[in-house]
C-alpha cells in the first residue's frame, strides 16, 4: 500500500471515530442520568440503546477502528443483557453501571486518540524541526525509547526520535484490553505466509503477527510479562559476536539499570529498584496456589526464572505494570524526558529511506508525515530501532540487503548483506482445558467480570481487569532436547481461565482459526472452572526469513518463520515432551489432580479427531494445528563477527560496510532467547546508548550495582 493512501485511510477512520465519540457521549450521559434518577423503565431503554451502540462499535472496531474497547464493552453488554432478561430493577442499575464505565473509558480513548492526531498529525501542524540533529533514532519502541532518551541525557548533543505512530491510546493502559490491541491504530498487522508444516487450523495457515505502532512500540500492546532470559542466551551472543560486552556478566548490569523492581521476588538479590521500568507481581490469580503446590510435587518448584539459571520451575508472573496499569516504554522513558530541550520526538513520522554519502556514511532520513515527504540530516549517527520487521524493511528500502532480491524489486543495491534472514520466533500451542471441580479456582467472565471487577480495578489496580487473558504464572521446563538441564527449552504461559461463554471466540480471534475451532471444541464445557496453558518452544531450531513484497515503504513485508521446519524435528519433539509434563502437573498431583480433580477435556481438538486421544500422534497434530506465536520475532539484522555469513551488524551494532548507521532492537539478536523479548529489547537500547556515547566521548551511564558475587 502506498503511504499517501494509508494516510487518507487513517484520517477517515479518525474522522468517523470522532463522530461516534460525540454520539456515545450523549448516550452515556443519558444512561448516567437515568441511573441517578432511578426510573427503571426509561433507564432500561436508554441502556438498551447503549448496548446496541456498544455492539455496533464492536463490529466496527474489529474492522479497524482505532480503539480496542470492544472486548470490555462486548463482555459487559453480554452480562448486562443476561441480567436484563431476568431483571430486578437493582440488577438493571448495576448492569447500566457496568456498561457505562467501559463505554465511558472507550469514549475517552477515542477522544484522546483523535486529539493526539490533531495535535501531532493534522496537516495544520507541519511538525517544524531543525534541519539536522547529532543523532537520529528511528522508531520509539521498546529499544528506541530507551536508546533515544539515554542519548539525550547529555545536554551537549541534540537527538531526534522519529516515530510512525502517536502516543499510546489510553485503552492500552488497562491490561485486560491487551488481546484486542491488534488494531490498525495501535499495530502493524503483519501475518506470516501459509505455513507448510503447521498452522493447519489457522485461516490460510497464516499466523497473525501484530507489532506495536506508536510511542512505546510493542510495549504498548504486549502482555507485559517481565522476563530477562538465561545467562547462557547472552553468553552465546557474546561468542557469536566475538565481544564479551554481550556476555551475561555485563548484560546483567543493564537489566538492573532498567528495573524498578517491586515484583514477586523482591529482595532475593537479583533485582534492583530505582530504574525507569516499574515491575509488579500479578494482582489477580485465582487458583494459583494449587498450581504452585502441584509444581513442587513434580520437581517444578516455585522459583525466580530471572536469576543465573532457569532451572525448571514455576513463578507467579511479574508484569511491567504499576498498580495494575501498563507500564510501557512510553511511561518508563519518554514521558519523564519528553521536555528536554535537546530532545525532539516527532510522532506520525514514518521513515522511508536512509541516505548515504559516497563513502556509505549515513547522512539523513526521508520520512512521511501525514502524506508529505520530508528530509532531516544527522550530524553524527542514525540508529534504526524499528523492530524486527521495520528495521530490516527500512534497510532494504535504502539499498542494504540481499542484492538479488533488491534488484528484483528495482531498488539499487548499495550493500549486499543478509538482511531479513535468520528470522526466529517462539511458536506456541494451546493445551487444555483442564477442568476443575472446585468453584472460583479460575476466572469466569460471567461470574467474575462485573461491577466488583471495575471497583477492584479502580480501588487498587487488582481484579480481572489487571491481567491480560487471565495469565497468572509462568513455567520453565527442560526437555531432553534442552542444551543443559538448567537451561530450559520450553516455557509456559499459564492461564487460570475457566470456560466462559466468549472464551472460544476470544481464542478463535487470537489464533485466527478456521471453522470456529475453539468455540466448537469448548462449547460443552461452558460455565466450568478450568485452566489452560500456552506452551512455547523457547529455543527453536527452525529459522525463517522475511523479505519485501515491493519497494513501497507502506507495504507489509513477506514473513515466513518456517515453524517446525528443523530437519531433526527437535522443535516438535520438545513440544510433545513439554505437553507430557503439563499432563503430569495437572492430573498426577495431589494438589491439582487430587484436590481440584483436574482432568483434561475428553474432547479432541477439531482437525485431530482421527488420532487416538492423548497419543503421541494426537499431540503432534495439536501442535501443528493450533499454531500461534508468542509475538517474539527476532534476528533479521543479526549481530555477528564481520565476515561471518549471517552477520548484518557488528558487536557495536554498526551496519557492516557503512559509517554512522546502527541497528538497535530485537532484530539484532543472533539467537532467540528462552524468554519474552521486551526487557531484552530495552536492554539492547540501553547497551547501544552506552556504545554510541563512548564512540563520541560522551559521558556514559555506566552503572554497576554492588553485587555479592556469591549470588552468581
Ligand atoms: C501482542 C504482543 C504480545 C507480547 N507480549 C510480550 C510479553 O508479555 N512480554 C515480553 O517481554 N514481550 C512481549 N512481546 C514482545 C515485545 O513486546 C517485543 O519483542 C519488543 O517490544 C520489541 O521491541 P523493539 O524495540 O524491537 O520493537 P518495537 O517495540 O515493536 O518498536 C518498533 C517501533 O518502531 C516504529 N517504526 C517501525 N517502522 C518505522 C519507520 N519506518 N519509521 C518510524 N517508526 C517506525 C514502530 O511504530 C514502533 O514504535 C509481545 C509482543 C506483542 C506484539
Amino acid at each position: 500500500m502506498n503511504c499517501t493512501s494509508q494516510y487518507i485511510t487513517n484520517a477517515v477512520q479518525y474522522g468517523i471515530s470522532s463522530f461516534l465519540h460525540s454520539l456515545s457521549s450523549i448516550l452515556i450521559l443519558g444512561s448516567i442520568l437515568s441511573v441517578l434518577s432511578l426510573e427503571g423503565k426509561r433507564f432500561s431503554s436508554i441502556v438498551n440503546i447503549s448496548v446496541s451502540f456498544g455492539l455496533y462499535n464492536d463490529i466496527v472496531l474489529f474492522k479497524g477502528f482505532p480503539f480496542g474497547a470492544s472486548q470490555v464493552i462486548f463482555n459487559s453488554n453480554k452480562i448486562k443483557m443476561v441480567r436484563l432478561g431476568n431483571a430486578a430493577q437493582t440488577t438493571q442499575i448495576f448492569g447500566a453501571f457496568t456498561t457505562s464505565i467501559p463505554v465511558l473509558i472507550a469514549v475517552y480513548a477515542v477522544w484522546f486518540q483523535f486529539e493526539d492526531m490533531i495535535e501531532n498529525g493534522s496537516p495544520l501542524d507541519n511538525g517544524e524541526i531543525e534541519e539536522n540533529y547529532d543523532f537520529i533514532v528511528v522508531g520509539a519502541g521498546s529499544a528506541g525509547s530507551a536508546l533515544a532518551t539515554r542519548l539525550a541525557e547529555d545536554s551537549s548533543v541534540s537527538v531526534l526520535l522519529l516515530e510512525a505512530g502517536g502516543n499510546p491510546n489510553p485503552l492500552t493502559y488497562i491490561p485486560f484490553t491487551s488481546p484486542n490491541l491488534g488494531q490498525p491504530a495501535t499495530a502493524y498487522l503483519y501475518a506470516t505466509v501459509p505455513q507448510r508444516n503447521s498452522a493447519f487450523g489457522i485461516a490460510n495457515r497464516s499466523v497473525p503477527w501484530p507489532r506495536g505502532r506508536g510511542v512505546g512500540g510493542s510495549s504498548n500492546i504486549n502482555y507485559m510479562i517481565y522476563n530477562r532470559g538465561h545467562p547462557n542466551d547472552y553468553n552465546q551472543w557474546a561468542e557469536i559476536a566475538g565481544d564479551k560486552r554481550w556476555s551475561w556478566g555485563n548484560i546483567f548490569n543493564y537489566f538492573l539499570k532498567i528495573e524498578d523492581y517491586h515484583g514477586y521476588w523482591d529482595g532475593n538479590g537479583f533485582h534492583n529498584k530505582g530504574g525507569p521500568l516499574r515491575i509488579e507481581p500479578v494482582r489477580y490469580s485465582p487458583g494459583i496456589d494449587y498450581v504452585l503446590a502441584a509444581g513442587e510435587e513434580i520437581g517444578l518448584p516455585t522459583r525466580d526464572a530471572n536469576t543465573i539459571t532457569q532451572i525448571p520451575g514455576i513463578s507467579p508472573i511479574d508484569f511491567t505494570q504499576k498498580r495494575g496499569v501498563r507500564f510501557s516504554t512510553y511511561r518508563a522513558y519518554i514521558k519523564p524526558n519528553e521536555n528536554r530541550p535537546n530532545f525532539k520526538l516527532l510522532r506520525y513520522s514514518q521513515a522511508t529511506q536512509i541516505h548515504f554519502d559516497e563513502r556509505l556514511g549515513a547522512i539523513g532520513v526521508t520520512y512521511m508525515r501525514h502524506g508529505v515527504t520530508k528530509y532531516v540530516e544527522a550530524k553524527r549517527e542514525i540508529v534504526l530501532s524499528c523492530g524486527t520487521m521495520g528495521s530490516a524493511q527500512l534497510l532494504m528500502l535504502s539499498g542494504i540487503g540481499p542484492k538479488e532480491h533488491l534488484l528484483e524489486l528495482g531498488i539499487a543495491p548499495l550493500l549486499d548483506l543478509p538482511v531479513g534472514y535468520n528470522l526466529q520466533d517462539h511458536a506456541v500451542t494451546y493445551v487444555g482445558p483442564f477442568l476443575l471441580n472446585k468453584r472460583k479456582t479460575s476466572y469466569l467472565a460471567e461470574r467474575d467480570l462485573g461491577v466488583n471487577a471495575v471497583l477492584d480495578y479502580i480501588r487498587d489496580g487488582s481484579g480481572p481487569l489487571s491481567t491480560p487473558f487471565g495469565v497468572t504464572s509462568f513455567g520453565f521446563v527442560a526437555t531432553s532436547y534442552a542444551p543443559h538441564p538448567s537451561w530450559s527449552d520450553i516455557f509456559w504461559s499459564m492461564h487460570n481461565v475457566g470456560v466462559h461463554q466468549s472464551l472460544g471466540d476470544d481464542l478463535d480471534a487470537s489464533y485466527s482459526t478456521i471453522g470456529n475451532l475453539f468455540r466448537n471444541y469448548l462449547q460443552p464445557h461452558v460455565g466450568q472452572d478450568a485452566h489452560y496453558i500456552v506452551q512455547v518452544g523457547g529455543l527453536p531450531k527452525s529459522v525463517g526469513r522475511m523479505w519485501l513484497s515491493d519497494s513501497e515503504p507502506c507495504s507489509l513485508p513477506i514473513i515466513d518463520p518456517k515453524y517446525y521446519s528443523d530437519p531433526e524435528g527437535q522443535d516438535l519433539n520438545a513440544m510433545v515432551e513439554g505437553i507430557q509434563v503439563i499432563l503430569r502437573l495437572y492430573e498426577n498431583t495431589t494438589s491439582l489432580g487430587g484436590r481440584l480433580g483436574a482432568r483434561l477435556s475428553h474432547r479432541r481438538i477439531p482437525g485431530c479427531e482421527h488420532h487416538q486421544h492423548r497419543s503421541r500422534s494426537y499431540w503432534e497434530c495439536v501442535v501443528r494445528t493450533v499454531t500461534g506465536t508468542l509475538y517474539h520475532p527476532v534476528g533479521t539484522c543479526a549481530m555477528g563477527k564481520p565476515g561471518e555469513p549471517g552477520t548484518v551488524v557488528d558487536s557495536q551494532l554498526r551496519v557492516l560496510g557503512t559509517k554512522g548507521l546502527r541497528v538497535a532492537d530485537a532484530s539484532i539478536m543472533p539467537k532467540i532467547i528462552n524468554s519474552n523479548t521486551n526487557a531484552p529489547a530495552m536492554m539492547i537500547g540501553e547497551h547501544c546508548a552506552d556504545m554510541v556515547k563512548k564512540t563520541w566521548g560522551l559521558e556514559t551511564g555506566v552503572f554497576r550495582l554492588n553485587f555479592n558475587d556469591d549470588n552468581y
